[in-house]
């Protein structure tokens, strides 16, 4: 696996996510997500060694397991000062919150405590909000962990490096625009995952709707997603997206309004999943998309589109009389 570099001081490595790196100095990188593990963080090691560059700063775009799993490795091999949206640093830091939220804030059986949901702790150096942002860059600290000079961020460097709010796919999820390239985490997913999937997670449907519109408008020369390849039609892809989130939202509606009673969620996922032959492979997949098909429930209820009714010990979703 080597870098792909989309200038001389941007690039990513590809994989089942997209690792980001930019040049802070002649031999320093800063490391955008880490993957799943710490095979991945190890390859991400490997690939950066290869440019003689050394990971001082890891930002995280959100909390999202697959997205940090790698960071305990790079911050034990490489000490790397680890930078995070602040409303996601909790889960990064006490990851176990994690599959306790997607089961409704209550211990969660075990099959949903695996590492795609769960990852290792990681410490959050930085906190950080939406706005420009220098990442610190600092001399070779290879067996030390960061320091109070590091956190300060001593050092300016050239480049022009902005976060950017991305909520809605992950409540805090930021992304980061480096220059003309924006590095977009999980708010655009390329169409051949809306293909695949149907329940394409977003936590909140304004959130991630309004994110879309924020990257449309900014149009980035080039878009690195979380997952997939590198766009340079930014529109076309915020457009797919938009209509992959409505035509979600419709489907679920329309469910609902299939008779006058509405329906449960289990009843709204279990037509969906039938309508798109959709077999759940285990309860990770079926909570995130219960927890996809339940932030469709609330846009529509804030759209006045639905009601919640609670009858003979059902919660329904029904169309309002
Ligand atoms: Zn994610």
């Amino acid at each position: 696996m080597t870098i792909r570099w989309m200038n001389q001081t941007v690039g990513y490595l590809p994989g089942p996510v997209n690792v980001g790196v930019v040049r802070l100095g002649r031999d320093e990188a800063l490391v955008i997500d880490a993957g799943l593990d710490g095979d991945r963080g190890k390859k991400v090691l490997r690939a950066l060694e290869a440019e003689r560059l050394r990971p001082s700063v890891l930002f995280l775009t959100h909390s999202h397991a697959d997205h940090f799993g790698g960071g305990a490795l790079l911050a034990k091999r490489a000490g790397v000062l680890v930078a995070a949206p602040a409303e996601e640093a909790a889960f990064i830091r006490r990851p176990r919150l994690e599959p306790f939220a997607l089961y409704g804030l209550a211990e969660p059986p075990p099959g949903l405590r695996t590492k795609f949901l769960q990852a290792p702790p990681l410490e959050v150096d930085l906190e950080l909000e939406p706005g420009p942002w220098t990442p610190p860059s600092a001399e070779p600290r290879l067996e030390e962990p960061a320091t109070a000079e590091l956190r300060e961020g001593r050092k300016a460097d050239p480049v022009e490096t902005e976060i950017v709010d991305l909520g809605g796919h992950a409540p805090g999820q930021c992304g980061l625009r480096i220059g003309d390239i924006l590095f977009a985490a999980d708010a655009l997913f390329p169409p051949a995952v809306w293909a695949k999937h149907g329940f394409v997670y977003h936590a909140s449907v304004d959130g991630a709707l309004a994110s879309i519109q924020a990257i449309a408008t900014a149009a980035p020369r080039l878009l690195i997603p979380g997952h997939g390849e590198p766009s340079d039609d930014v529109a076309s892809l915020a457009a797919a997206n938009r209509e992959g989130i409505e035509n979600l939202s419709r489907a679920v509606a329309q469910v609902a309004e299939r008779t006058d009673e509405g329906a449960s969620t289990e009843a709204v996922l279990a037509a969906l999943a039938r309508e798109w032959d959709h077999q759940f492979r285990g309860l990770p997949d079926y909570f995130l998309a219960r927890a996809c098909v339940q932030a469709h429930l609330s846009h529509l209820v804030a759209r006045r589109r639905l009601i919640p009714v609670i009858e003979g010990g059902r919660l329904l979703w029904r169309r309002p009389t």
